[in-house]
C-alpha cells in the first residue's frame, strides 16, 4: 500500500516505487511513500489561499472549538494508533501513549486555553505610546496572524505528538498547517491527518500532508510561512541557510538535538529521597522509547562521592528490564526506529566507550527477546562512567539517540555548573537536590544554556511531571546545539504564527482597531 498525500483538496499518490516504511523488529516492509510528482508550490498556494482564509474568518474561540472536535477524533482511533506504532516503531504500550495521548493532551490543553481569547481575530499588545504632546497621536502595538502557511518538517521519534503539538497553536492563530514528517515513521502522522480530513472538521486546505522527501518545498515558501523543523543540527542547517529562506526572511523555528543532563545535588545521597528519584527518573529516560527522546538525559552529573553508587543503583534496575519484541507482554523496551539508527546509535557509542568504561549493557552478545538480530534494531540499555569531567569530548558533544547515559562525576558546584554547560545548550536540565545553597547557586548559572530546568526534591517527590515530559503549558525549547526554537509554553506559542506590528494614529481610530482584539496579555497567563 502506499500512502496517499493530502494536498490542494484531493488525496494523490506520489509516483514512482517509492520509500518502504519497515517493522524495526521483524524488518517487514509495511506501507511505502513518495512526494514524487506533486505540485508543492501548488500545495503551499492552496493552503494559503484556502485554508488560511478560512481559518482567519473564524475567531480564536471558533478554532479552540475545533481543536476540540480534532482530539475527539484522535482519542476514538487511538488502538489503531498503537497499532500502527507498534508496528512502525516497535513502541511498547507505553512509548506509544507517551506519542499519541501526549498529541491529544496538547491538543484538549489548546483546545481549553484558546478559549479565554474569545470571539476576536487578532491581539492588541501593551498600553497605548503617546507619541506627541497630546493623546492626538498615539501609537498601538497589535499581534496579527500570519496569511501564509505553518510547514512542518518532522523528525521520526514523534510522528503523533510531533504534528500536534505544533499544530494546535497554528490553527489556534489561524495559520493553516503542511506537514512534512520523517520518512520512516510518517504512516501514524498520515494515518491521523486522513482522520481528521475525513471528519470533516477543519475547513479545506487547513491541513495537508506530503509523505516522502521535501523535494523543493522550500524553493515556494514566502514571506509570510513559518517553516518549524524538528531534526538534527546538520538539516536544520541546511534549512536555515536555504537560498529562498534567506531571500524572503522566512521565519524559521528548530528543535534540534541535545545532551541533557540529570544532575545529582551534594544532598543526593545513597537513601535519600532525591537519590532515589533520580535513579527512578534515569532508568526511565533511558527505557522510554529507547531512548529516543530529543528530552532524554544523556549524561548525569553527581558528587564524586555518589557517582559509583548511583550508577550501580541505575545499572541494577536496568538489569531487571526485558528488551524485545513489544508483542512480548514482558517486554519494557523495544527497538530503534530503523537499523539506520541503530548504526548511527552503534558508532555514537564507540564513541563515547573510547573515554568511557561500561557499567551495564552495551554487549555485543545482547539478544533480545522474541527478536532476530539480524533483521532487527534493537540497542541494549547501556550506562557508561565517565571520570574525564570536562576533558572528555564525545560524552559532552555525541548524542546517541538511544538507550544510553553516561555518569559522570564532579567535584563541586563549579563544575557540576561546567559540566552542565558544556552541552552547549540543552533542551531541559533536571536537577535533584534539596540544598538551597546548591540550588540557588546552579540554576542561574545554567539558566541561559537550558530551556526548561526541573527541580526534585523529597516534597515534590514523584509528583513531578518527568525529565522527559513536555507539558504544552510549559516552554520546550532550547539554545545553542537544541535549535534556539520555543515551541507550546500554554499560549505563548502563538507568537511564531502572528506578527506584531504598530500602528502611529489618531485615538479614534486605534479605539476602533483596538476594540475587537483579545489582550495580548493573556499570551503569557
Ligand atoms: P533529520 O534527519 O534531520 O530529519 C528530520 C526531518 O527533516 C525529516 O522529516 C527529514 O525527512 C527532513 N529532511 C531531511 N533533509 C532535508 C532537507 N534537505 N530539506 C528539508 N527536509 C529535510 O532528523 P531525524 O533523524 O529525523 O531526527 C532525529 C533528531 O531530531 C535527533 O537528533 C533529535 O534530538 C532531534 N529531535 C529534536 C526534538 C526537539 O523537540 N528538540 C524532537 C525530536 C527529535 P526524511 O525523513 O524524508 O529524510
Amino acid at each position: 500500500m502506499k500512502l496517499a498525500n493530502h494536498v490542494y483538496g484531493q488525496w494523490i499518490e506520489g509516483a514512482g516505487e517509492g520509500t518502504s516504511l519497515v517493522d524495526p523488529v521483524t524488518g517487514e516492509r509495511l506501507v511505502t511513500v513518495s512526494s514524487e510528482g506533486i505540485d508543492l508550490g501548488k500545495a503551499l498556494a492552496f493552503a494559503r489561499e484556502q485554508g488560511g482564509t478560512a481559518l482567519r474568518a473564524l475567531t480564536y474561540e471558533d478554532r479552540a472549538a475545533l481543536l476540540g472536535k480534532i482530539a475527539e477524533v484522535l482519542a476514538a482511533h487511538r488502538a489503531e494508533y498503537f497499532d500502527i506504532s507498534l508496528r512502525n516503531s516497535g513502541a511498547t504500550e507505553a512509548d506509544a501513549a507517551f506519542d499519541v495521548d501526549g498529541a491529544i493532551f496538547t491538543l484538549k490543553s489548546y483546545a481549553r486555553a484558546g478559549k479565554a481569547l474569545g470571539a476576536t481575530r487578532h491581539l492588541r499588545e501593551g498600553a497605548r505610546v503617546p507619541l506627541a504632546k497630546t493623546d492626538v497621536f498615539q501609537g498601538q502595538h497589535f499581534l496579527t496572524p500570519l496569511t501564509g502557511v505553518a510547514v512542518f518538517i518532522n523528525a521520526f521519534n514523534f510522528p503523533a505528538w510531533g504534528l500536534w503539538e505544533k499544530a494546535a497553536p497554528a490553527l489556534l492563530s489561524g495559520v493553516p498547517v503542511l506537514v512534512k514528517p520523517a520518512t520512516p515513521t510518517a504512516w501514524l502522522t498520515q494515518r491521523m491527518v486522513a482522520d481528521v480530513v475525513a471528519a470533516g472538521i477543519l475547513p479545506e486546505g487547513a491541513l495537508s500532508i506530503v509523505c516522502g522527501g521535501a523535494r523543493e518545498l522550500l524553493d515556494h515558501v514566502g514571506e509570510c510561512d513559518v517553516v518549524s523543523f524538528t531534526g538534527s543540527a546538520e538539516t536544520a542547517a541546511r534549512i536555515r541557510t536555504h537560498p529562498r529562506v534567506v531571500a524572503k526572511s522566512v521565519r524559521v523555528n528548530v528543535e534540534a538535538d541535545s545532551v541533557n543532563a540529570a544532575i545529582l545535588g551534594p544532598d543526593a545521597q545513597p537513601g535519600s529521597a532525591e537519590f532515589e528519584l533520580a535513579v527512578k527518573e534515569i532508568v526511565r529516560e533511558m527505557t522510554i522509547k529507547a531512548g529516543q527522546k530529543c528530552t532524554a538525559i544523556r549524561r548525569v552529573l553527581a558528587p564524586v562521592g555518589t557517582a559509583r553508587a548511583l550508577a550501580d543503583a541505575v545499572a541494577g534496575k536496568l538489569a531487571g528490564y526485558q528488551v524485545g519484541n513489544p508483542r512480548n507482554p514482558g517486554v519494557r523496551v523495544g527497538p530503534l526506529v530503523s537499523r539506520a539508527q541503530q548504526v548511527a546509535a552503534l558508532e555514537g557509542l564507540a564513541l563515547l566507550k573510547s573515554e568511557c568504561e561500561t557499567v551495564f549493557g552495551g554487549g555485543t552478545e545482547f539478544a533480545p527477546v522474541d527478536a532476530d538480530p539480524a533483521v532487527s534494531a534493537f540497542v541494549q540499555p547501556t550506562l557508561l562512567y565517565c571520570g574525564k569531567g570536562l576533558a572528555a569530548q564525545h560524552v559532552h558533544d555525541v548524542e546517541v539517540f538511544g538507550p544510553v547515559a553516561t555518569v559522570i562525576p564532579y567535584a563541586d558546584t563549579a563544575e557540576a555548573v561546567a559540566l552542565a554547560r558544556r552541552g552547549r545548550g540543552s533542551l531541559v536540565a533536571s536537577v535533584y537536590s534539596a540544598d538551597a545553597d546548591f540550588l540557588t547557586t546552579l540554576v542561574p548559572a545554567i539558566a541561559d544554556l537550558h530551556g526548561r530546568i526541573l527541580v526534585v526534591d523529597g516534597v515534590v517527590g514523584a509528583q513531578h511531571t518527568g525529565h522527559g515530559n513536555v507539558m504544552p503549558s510549559c516552554l520546550h525549547g532550547g539554545p545553542g546545539r537544541a535549535g534556539g526554537g520555543e515551541e507550546l509554553g500554554g499560549l505563548r506559542a502563538l507568537g511564531l504564527y502572528h506578527r506584531r506590528f504598530v500602528v502611529q494614529g489618531g485615538g479614534a481610530l486605534l479605539d476602533v482597531l483596538g476594540r475587537e482584539a483579545a489582550d495580548a496579555a493573556l499570551l503569557g497567563g
